[in-house]
């Protein structure tokens, strides 16, 4: 995909296109070299077999009838055509990125498949934690019940003994006081 996107430029690149000027909504003529560059052999449409490859050659062939005829009809000659080779070079630019991020998910999958399975053990394993503990809660609130229960069966029984005790105590008195009442 890449080779072919790179070869629609390169035929592109050696394609004159002339630029588009918004002011008069005409194409003109724009020297494709740059003083100094390397000089790139350019076709040009205007003609079957027409080319240039230096910046004397461009000059000389822009000044023939034939360009000049072509120029003035650009719009009708190639507008449409220009315009969809960019569009056809957008939508390759948008292929490639999506052929990428499609690799990049492909490599990502396995790995977060596996940390899919990982958090599914992990969670499983909570799960049970999580039941073992509500089990022991609710054992020591039984336990705690039953402690409660007997605090309070204790308490009573303590109570009941501290009676028995005053209870006795009265007596012995009371025996004290006839004993002594008896010796006197
Ligand atoms: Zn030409």
């Amino acid at each position: 995909m890449a080779h072919s996107n790179r070869a629609l430029m390169t035929v592109e690149q050696n394609i004159y296109i002339p630029e588009f000027d918004i002011d008069t909504n005409t194409y003109k003529d724009e020297c494709p070299y740059k003083s100094g560059g390397f000089s790139l052999m350019y076709q040009c449409r205007c003609k079957s077999g027409a080319s240039f490859n230096t910046i004397a050659s461009y000059k000389q062939h822009i000044r023939s009838q034939h360009h000049r005829h072509w120029i003035s009809n650009y719009k009708n000659y190639f507008k449409e055509v220009d315009e969809a080779n960019g569009r056809i070079n957008e939508l390759l630019g948008n292929l490639d990125k999506k052929n990428r991020e499609i690799i990049r998910i492909k490599k990502e999958y396995p790995i977060l498949k596996s940390e899919f399975s990982i958090l599914k053990n992990e969670n499983s394993f909570l799960k049970n934690e999580n039941s073992i503990l509500k089990n022991e809660k609710s054992f020591f609130k039984k336990e705690s019940s039953i402690l409660n229960k007997t605090i309070k069966i204790l308490k009573k029984k303590i109570k009941d003994k501290k009676k028995q005790i005053d209870k006795l105590e009265e007596q012995v008195n009371i025996l004290d006081n006839q004993f002594s009442e008896v010796i006197n």
